[in-house]
């Protein structure tokens, strides 16, 4: 009875809050979907919910975005999840070693990481709202994780904006200024990167952080929140071939149990949908494969709308679509989501556990070696994604070599590790380390290839046995540097080199680089090494000191040489051991670039390297003077004839008197052929075998990528002696973004295609594939004292191909 008083007094106190509860339309003051709701009064709205429902909301600020907007998530469950959260927390994770016997579903919903699909955080305080009140039962059983927004800065880049050009009502012609948001988009977050395309590189300070939270709790569900084209219908699960081959049965299975639930209302309420079209499962690193590969069923939803949409707009067909009907679509499918996993918990449990037994893949070790801050920084991405590895110091270890593209071994005997697929972690360790990713279907939505050991320049095995790690000893760098020295030496190979190289020109230190090898007191070094001198930092306060702080942080191993004269080399006053300059950068923006491509180059400077640039906008550029930088980015983009005659003989000028351009991509179109430069574009001869039989309609799509390369790995033929490729090996693995084809330089191929182009990873049509053949990838043309380095494939491209980095950093500090 004293059971049944309490039950009833609990219920009452339930109901009573919930009549409390104010709907998102009666905090903000404005009826929902009337308005862009900035993110400060979002976030007003859900600490409002946290503080008048403290038992069934909690919220968590887990980070800061780059513009200093709060990142949150809320907690939403029955009073009694709540209360035992880090229990129920607990209990879940185990069931990734097999151990748990949690019953609790865990849904996690995540909204608005493209900036102007602003819809999503709207829709996100309407369901928590729902949930709090009349759905309150499907939270019996289940604990929802919401993130009303991930990409804060963007949804508010794009709905100021928007408050700012909207018309007053707001105008439904989709010619209005309104629906034209510009170069400078919301979708991206502050340095212009997709965070759809960063979960498995953790690049951005967004991902890093939320992905600190997701690996806590590893949820059931994930949803990603998303808008497409305004004319487009709603997109739900299940998604589109192809699915990665890791994705279980029940994976698939269970996409179709919540399309069929969704299919119910849209039905009911008459509203357009598809599935199994466009969206496909394989590049891992978007919102709903990451989270399949940690076990959860991941998915994209798509409302049509997006930056062109603003409060209202008339499609197509001539019918109006309003924020209120996008906030009612996402409302609704994030709500069947919460029902059908509520309905579902004991499976999702059950599976979950299935998901994270041993798999026997056929690799079952991954062994890597290479320079040490190769792998350090290897490591340090493994660390966030909570992968194991181990250490190994000796061996030989015979596998598919990474390095061949067949059998062979690898003999390591320091500087060694290895990653095992028999961890908690094993289906991503797959999907992330495994040579060739298996494609069911060569029409997808990315990239087909992202191998770790291709992207961190490691040589690498894959190994069918489990491979033990060995015990070492970390030995730390001795950079101990012995004051009075004739000069400092340190070799160049990698990214954190050239940040070392960056600090030291930013705090004064004068340096010089080594363009021939050299033997010095019995040692030897290669290309591109640090020769820092006491006479050139004579009158530098604080060198020695300043040198061994900058030197530790960066770990760097310092050897200290008491002569300038070499065994064999240059000797280091000679005239051809170059003084490295502290140059100047500007980087074009708007206009023709991408803005991706842009926001790429951006943050390598200001995030990675640490050292300063100038930002140019497309609108101004014309009236900046030239002459106040040495190097000028052209990041990739659309470019045709960009430059007129006069602005050609400006740039030729300038680079004649010592400027340095950079062009990336499809700003090589700007400079091609007759417009002055060297560099030739190839086009693709009419081959006399080829069929011609004419194809049928239907086909023309799988057509049209025969001429296609969708991210694909090239092994690349490197010169290194050529200062664009210091402190690389004879070959370099190159991810190749599509065809586009530019023929060898007179002088000055750093690294090149040769005839064979058979990718080692990833998909290339047969057309692409005879185009790229004998081609340019990264080189250096030089016209008086000045050059164009030429970019073909993008070293920087997303962040992750930590690899081709060090190619930037040479154009700017080793190229002269
Ligand atoms: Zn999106």
């Amino acid at each position: 009875m004293t059971r049944f008083l309490f039950s009833l007094i609990l219920l009452a106190s339930i109901s009573l809050s919930a009549q409390q509860l104010k709907s998102p339309s009666e905090f903000l003051g404005y009826e929902l979907g009337t308005q862009f709701t900035r993110h400060h009064e979002v976030v007003d709205y859900y600490e409002y919910l946290a503080e008048s429902a403290p038992d069934r909301v909690q919220l968590t600020v887990y980070g800061k975005t780059n513009e200093r907007r709060p990142l949150i998530l809320a907690y939403v469950s029955s009073a009694e999840n709540l209360a035992n959260l880090e229990t129920i927390r607990q209990e879940h994770l185990k069931d990734t070693e097999g151990a748990g016997n949690s019953s609790k579903a865990i849904v996690w919903l995540s909204y608005n990481v493209h900036g102007n699909e602003s819809v999503s955080t709207e829709a996100s305080m309407k369901t928590i709202y729902e949930l709090l009140t009349k759905k309150s039962s499907y939270l019996e059983n289940t604990v929802v994780i919401m993130d009303p927004c991930i990409n804060p800065d963007g949804r508010d880049r794009y709905s100021n904006w928007y408050n700012q050009y909207k018309n007053t009502p707001y105008q439904v012609d989709p010619n209005s200024k309104e629906h034209h948001e510009g170069w400078w988009s919301g979708r991206s977050n502050h340095y212009m990167f997709d965070l759809n395309r960063d979960w498995a590189w953790l690049t951005q300070i967004e991902s890093q952080q939320r992905l600190k939270m997701f690996n806590q709790w590893l949820p059931h569900v994930h949803v990603d929140f998303h808008e497409q084209g305004v004319n487009s219908p709603y997109y739900f699960a299940p998604a589109a071939e192809p699915y990665h081959e890791v994705i279980t049965d029940f994976q698939r299975d269970f996409q179709v149990t919540l399309g069929r639930n969704h299919a119910k209302y849209f039905d009911a309420n008459g509203w357009f949908y598809f599935t199994k079209e466009v969206f496909d499962l394989l590049y891992p690193s978007y919102g709903d494969t990451y989270p399949i590969y940690n076990g959860a069923i991941g998915m994209t939803y798509e409302q049509g709308g997006s930056g062109q949409a603003g409060l209202g707009i008339v499609t197509a067909i001539g019918d109006t679509l309003t924020l209120k009907d996008r906030i009612a679509h996402h409302f609704t499918t994030g709500l069947s989501t919460v029902e059908v996993s509520s309905q579902n918990a004991e499976k999702l449990n059950q599976e979950f556990r299935e998901f994270h037994q041993n798999k026997d893949f056929k690799y079952k070790s991954y062994v890597l070696k290479g320079k040490k801050n190769k792998l350090d920084a290897l490591k340090s991405l493994l660390e966030k994604h909570n992968i194991e590895y181990g250490d190994l110091t000796s061996g030989s270890y015979k596998g598919h070599s990474y390095g061949s593209g067949s059998n062979g071994s690898l003999s390591i005997n320091k500087n060694g590790m290895v990653v095992s697929t028999d961890q908690p972690k094993g289906t991503l360790v797959k999907v992330l380390f495994e040579p060739n990713a298996k494609l069911s279907d060569s029409l997808t939505y990315d990239i087909t290839a992202w191998s770790l050991p291709y992207a961190y320049g490691l040589d690498a095995i894959a190994s069918t046995s489990a491979i033990a790690s060995q015990n070492t000893q970390e030995t730390v760098p001795s950079s101990n540097i012995a004051s009075g020295s004739y000069a400092y030496l340190t070799d160049w190979n990698s990214m954190d080199d050239a940040r070392f190289l960056a600090a030291l020109l930013k705090e004064g230190i004068r340096v010089r680089k080594a363009d021939h090898p050299f033997t010095i007191e019995g040692r030897s070094f290669e290309r591109g090494t640090l020769i820092i001198t006491k006479g050139d930092n004579e009158n530098k306060e604080d060198f020695i000191p300043t040198l061994q702080s900058i030197a530790t942080k960066f770990k760097k191993d310092i050897t200290s040489t008491g002569t300038g004269f070499v065994d064999s080399g240059k000797d280091f006053g000679s005239s051809s051991i170059q003084m490295i300059s502290k140059p100047k950068i500007a980087v074009l923006s708007g206009g023709p670039t991408s803005t991706l491509r842009f926001g790429e180059i951006w943050h390598f400077f200001e995030q990675q390297l640490h050292y300063p640039l100038t930002v140019i906008d497309d609108e101004y550029a014309d009236r900046v003077d030239l002459y106040e930088y040495d190097v000028l980015v052209l990041p990739d983009g659309r470019y045709g004839n960009y430059f007129n005659e006069d602005e050609l003989t400006e740039l030729k000028g300038w680079v004649r008197k010592g400027g340095k351009i950079i062009a990336m991509g499809g700003s090589i179109d700007a400079l091609d052929g007759e417009k002055g430069f060297g560099i030739q574009k190839k086009k693709l001869e009419e081959t006399e075998n080829d069929e011609n039989t004419p194809q049928p309609y239907k086909d023309w799509e799988r057509e049209r990528i025969k001429g296609a390369i969708t991210g694909a790995i090239f092994k690349t033929k490197v010169d290194n002696s050529n200062p664009l490729a210091y402190g690389y090996g004879s070959d370099y693995f190159s991810l190749k973004l599509g065809s586009s084809a530019y023929q060898y330089l007179d002088n000055g191929n750093a690294v090149y295609l040769e005839q064979n182009t058979k990718p080692f990873s990833g998909f290339a049509g047969a057309e692409a594939r005879k185009k790229i053949s004998e081609s340019l990838i990264f080189g250096i043309e030089n016209h008086g004292r000045g050059q164009v380095i030429y970019m073909v494939d993008n070293p920087l491209f997303r962040g992750f191909w930590e690899n081709g980095k060090l190619f930037f950093a040479n154009a700017i500090f080793m190229v002269d």
